[in-house]
């Protein structure tokens, strides 16, 4: 990629966009820092499901999920759990995020979805070239396996959308399910595969072995806590950290769930969420599916990763400071072994982590209005890993002055101004 100026960039964070918006930069010709206070994969981008979901495109707000979100979240046998000593702060989010779940509202988000993660597994092997972080990835299906054909029937909705924007579907009954992957056989009655997918076999190592080759490259990274972005005259000027001040031509935030009080500084007032998520992750597992399944009962996926089964989902709303609920953890275990009852395992392993979710279900990706060389890149909700190395891509393209050839304003920070 040819670049006339080069200029120096700062990245604070060191998540997948981060990290995938530092790579893109450097090959640009750019100088480039990166800044996180936990290093590389530190936060959401090392435990979630590692699918490289080309076709999650339908947002989690849909048409009537205000009216099931109330029972499902006084069963728990449901994936939906809120933490209700933070209920009050939760909902001038939650009516705005319901009311974006009409249907034209979601034809909406999922056309700038679509655009962003279609061809996330190219995007990914695009980014990793060169880097060794090429063993992590695969391409293959994604799929949706439920307990028989009426269930199957109530996710119609989602299933037109993702037909809508052109993902690759087959439909399975039992004895193609079989035929498909021995170890699904007898598990469910209906599935469906999409084609065009891929997986991450270790999501918190790739990103490290992305980092890592970032700096061989010659790039700088900070290990420093931002507390401050410094504006004058409708820029910005450094950036404050418990490191000193590092000043950047260029400034991109890609913070992921925490990036609200940054944003907030540079006059982007968004309705930033943490969608809570669980993974357990079952060591030396004795089955090992071919291809990643949504277990629709659950809500919850079953990723074949390296050395381990990692069963990742549940939506938990409970703020950022909260420690984890243990009932989430149980309900994820029970779940999987009353579908691998059979299951022989080592030790099971937990985690928990923040998506960040806006209202409207689209990450912001591009410039600030209010401090021309500050470019915000967060708020990738369910699909960041998938959305992350476009983002960076597109980023890198922006701040080269070379802006990309499809229509991202739909993703633009300034619809929260
Ligand atoms: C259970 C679960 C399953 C998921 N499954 C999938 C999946 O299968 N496929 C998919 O595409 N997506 C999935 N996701 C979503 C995906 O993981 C996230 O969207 C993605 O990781 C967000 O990446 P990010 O770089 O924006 O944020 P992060 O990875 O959270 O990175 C942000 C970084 O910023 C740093 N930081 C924050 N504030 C500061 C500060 N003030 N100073 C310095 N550093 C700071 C943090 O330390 C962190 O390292 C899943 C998420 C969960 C929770």
């Amino acid at each position: 990629m040819g670049q006339e100026v080069s200029k120096k960039v700062a990245v604070i964070g060191a998540g997948i966009v981060g990290v995938s918006t530092a790579i893109w930069l450097q090959r640009a010709g750019h100088s480039v820092t990166l800044i996180d206070r936990e290093g590389p994969a530190g936060g959401t981008s090392y435990g979630n499901a590692g699918v490289l979901a080309a076709g999650s495109v339908v947002p989690v707000s849909v048409p009537g999920l205000w009216r099931k979100a109330p029972g499902m979240l006084f069963d728990p046998k449901q994936p939906l759990f809120v933490k209700w000593s933070y209920f009050p702060r939760l909902l001038p989010f939650l009516f705005k995020f319901l009311r974006a779940g009409s249907e034209e509202s979601v034809q909406h988000i999922s056309k700038s979805l679509a655009l962003m993660l279609h061809d996330t597994a190219a995007q990914h092997i695009a980014l990793a070239e060169g880097t060794g972080a090429e063993k992590f990835i695969s391409t293959g299906d994604y799929v949706y396996g439920y307990a028989d054909e009426a269930y199957y029937k109530k996710d119609a909705f989602g299933w037109r959308i993702r037909r809508e924007r052109d993902v690759q579907i087959e439909e399975m009954l039992p004895e193609r399910i079989a035929e498909y992957d021995p170890v699904m056989a007898g598990r469910f009655g209906f599935a469906v595969r999409c084609g065009e997918h891929g997986r991450i076999s270790d999501p918190g190592a790739y990103v490290r072995t992305l980092a890592a080759h970032f700096e061989r490259e010659g790039g700088e990274f900070v290990q420093a806590d931002v507390s401050d972005i410094s504006l004058s005259g409708g820029k910005a000027t450094s950036i404050h950290t418990s490191d000193g001040v590092i000043e950047a031509d260029d400034i991109v935030v890609a913070t992921g769930v925490w990036s609200g009080p940054l944003a907030a500084k540079l006059g982007i007032k968004v309705p930033l969420e943490s969608e809570r998520g669980y993974h357990i992750e079952f060591v030396n597992p004795s089955i090992v599916p071919r291809s990643p399944i949504m277990v629709a009962s659950g809500k919850f996926v079953l990723t074949p990763m390296d050395g381990r089964l990692r069963c990742a989902g549940i939506v938990e709303f409970g703020g950022l400071d909260a420690a984890p609920s243990r009932r989430p953890f149980e309900l994820l275990r029970e779940k999987t072994l009353e579908l691998l009852p059979e299951l022989k395992y080592e030790r099971i392993d937990e985690w928990m982590g923040h998506r960040p979710s806006t209202s409207d279900s689209l990450p912001l990706i591009g410039n600030c209005e209010g401090a021309s060389n500050v470019w915000l890149g967060f708020g990738h909700q369910h699909v960041g890993l998938s959305g992350g190395p476009k983002t960076g891509r597109w980023l890198s393209q922006l701040i080269s002055g070379q802006p990309p050839n499809v229509d991202i304003t739909p993703m633009s920070p300034n619809r929260f101004r």
